[in-house]
C-alpha cells in the first residue's frame, strides 16, 4: 500500500462505545462499556485512525436539538480520555431522517447521503483526514446497517453482540444483507482481533 494511506476503524457510538439506552436526553446517562476506553487506546497506539460515525435521528424526530448530539459526542470523548487517555481522531454524525421514515423537524427531515448505510461520513473522513487504506480498514457496530456501511465503503466489518447485535444475529432486528467479516462479543474483543490480524499480515 502507498505510505500515505492510513488504516482506520470507523466506530458506531450507541451499543458499541456506550451502553445502548435508546435516545439519551441526559448527558450523565452516557456510560461506556467496560474496557472500551482501553480498547480505543490500543487502536490509537497501534496507529489506526479512530473515527466516530453515528446516525443520530433525535434532531429530525424533534426529541432534542443538534447541540445536544454534539454534547453527547463530547461526553463520550471526555470519558474515553479520562478512563484511558484514548482519543477519537474525528467525529461525524448524521442528524437526518427522511419524512417517510419519521423525520419531522426542518432542516433535518431530508433523505441525505450521510445516513448509514450510505457512505457519506466515510467519504467525508477520507477527504478531511487523507487517503485511507480501505482494504485494511474496519467498520465496527451493533446493527446490520453498520455491516452494510462497511460493505458499501469497501471495508471489513465487525458485528458486535452488544447493543442490538445479539438480536440482529438472531434475525429479530434488521436484516443482514451480507455477513460481517467478524462477529465479536464486545468492542475490546473486536479490537483484539483487528490488531492480532494486522500483526499476522505484517509477519507473512
Ligand atoms: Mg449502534
Ligand atoms: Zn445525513
Amino acid at each position: 500500500m502507498p505510505q500515505s494511506e492510513k488504516k482506520a476503524v470507523f466506530l458506531d457510538r450507541d451499543g458499541t462505545l456506550n451502553v445502548e439506552k435508546g435516545y439519551i436526553g441526559n448527558l450523565d446517562d452516557i456510560e461506556l462499556y467496560e474496557g472500551v476506553a482501553q480498547a480505543i487506546r490500543r487502536l490509537n497506539d497501534a496507529g489506526y485512525l479512530c473515527i466516530l460515525t453515528t446516525n443520530q435521528t433525535g434532531p429530525a424526530r424533534g426529541y432534542y436539538d443538534e447541540g445536544h448530539v454534539q454534547a453527547l459526542n463530547q461526553r463520550v470523548c471526555r470519558l474515553l480520555d479520562e478512563q484511558a487517555g484514548a482519543r477519537l481522531d474525528a467525529v461525524y454524525y448524521c442528524p437526518h431522517l427522511g419524512p417517510a421514515a419519521g423525520g419531522v423537524v426542518e432542516p433535518y427531515n431530508v433523505d441525505c447521503t450521510c445516513r448509514k448505510p450510505a457512505t457519506g461520513m466515510i467519504d467525508e473522513a477520507c477527504r478531511q483526514l487523507g487517503p485511507v487504506d480501505r482494504r485494511h480498514s474496519w467498520v465496527v457496530g451493533d446493527k446490520a446497517t453498520d455491516v452494510e456501511f462497511g460493505h458499501n465503503a469497501g471495508m471489513n466489518s465487525v458485528l458486535l453482540l452488544s447493543g442490538y447485535g445479539l438480536r440482529v444475529l438472531a434475525g429479530e432486528y434488521q436484516v443482514l444483507k451480507q455477513p460481517p467479516t467478524l462477529v465479536a462479543r464486545r468492542l475490546p474483543d473486536a479490537v483484539a482481533s483487528i490488531i492480532e490480524g494486522s500483526k499476522k499480515q505484517v509477519s507473512v
